[in-house]
C-alpha cells in the first residue's frame, strides 16, 4: 500500500479520455493505493488519471470526513440516467488545489459498475454522492470542473488557481 502522487492541471493526462478496465485485470494493487492516496489527500474521491492511470475506475467515500470510512470503488463505471433537475455546487478537485469551482450538475444519477470484487452493482445516489460521481466520472472522460464554465468563469477561475500555486510555491 502506498500512496501515490496526483497529477495537477493542466497536466494533459487529465484532458485524455481512459480507456476501459480488461476483463479479469487484477487491480487489488492500484485500488489499494487510490484508496490511501485519496484519504492521505485528504479526498472524498479519486480518478484514475488523477494518479495518471488513464483507465476508468474512480474511488469514492463522501462519509469518512464525519463518521467511519466507507469506502466505494466503481471501475468500468457508467452512468445510466441522470434526473432532470439540477443543481449547482460547489466542488473542489485534488488535481486543482486551493480553488473551489461552482458547478451545476443533475441532483441524481443511476450508476452501473463493478466493484473491487468484480460484482456488478447498480444503484440510485442522490445529495453529495451523485454530485462527486459525476465529478470522478468526468474525470474519466478527460473533463475537470473547469470544462464546465463559460469563458469568463473559466479565466477568472484559471487565474484564481494560479494565484493559489504561484504562493504554495
Ligand atoms: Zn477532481
Amino acid at each position: 500500500m502506498s500512496v501515490l502522487s496526483i497529477l495537477k492541471w493542466p497536466d494533459k493526462r487529465l484532458a485524455t479520455p481512459c480507456i476501459p478496465v480488461a476483463e479479469g485485470e487484477d487491480l487489488a494493487t492500484l485500488i489499494a493505493d487510490m484508496l490511501d492516496t485519496m484519504y492521505d489527500a485528504p479526498g472524498r474521491g479519486l480518478a484514475g488519471p488523477q494518479v495518471g492511470v488513464l483507465k476508468r475506475l474512480f474511488v469514492m467515500d463522501v462519509d469518512w470526513k464525519t463518521g467511519p470510512r466507507n469506502p466505494l470503488v466503481m471501475v468500468n463505471p457508467e452512468i445510466l440516467w441522470r434526473s432532470e433537475d439540477s443543481q449547482p455546487g460547489e466542488e473542489g478537485c485534488l488535481s486543482i488545489p486551493g480553488v473551489m469551482t461552482e458547478v451545476s450538475r443533475p441532483t441524481q444519477v443511476r450508476l452501473r459498475w463493478r466493484d473491487a470484487t468484480g460484482a456488478t452493482q447498480e444503484r440510485d445516489f442522490d445529495g453529495f454522492a451523485a454530485r462527486c460521481i459525476q465529478h470522478e466520472y468526468d474525470h474519466l472522460d478527460g473533463r475537470v470542473t473547469f470544462d464546465h464554465l463559460d469563458e469568463e468563469a473559466r479565466t477568472a477561475a484559471e487565474d484564481r488557481y494560479r494565484l493559489h500555486k504561484d504562493q504554495d510555491a
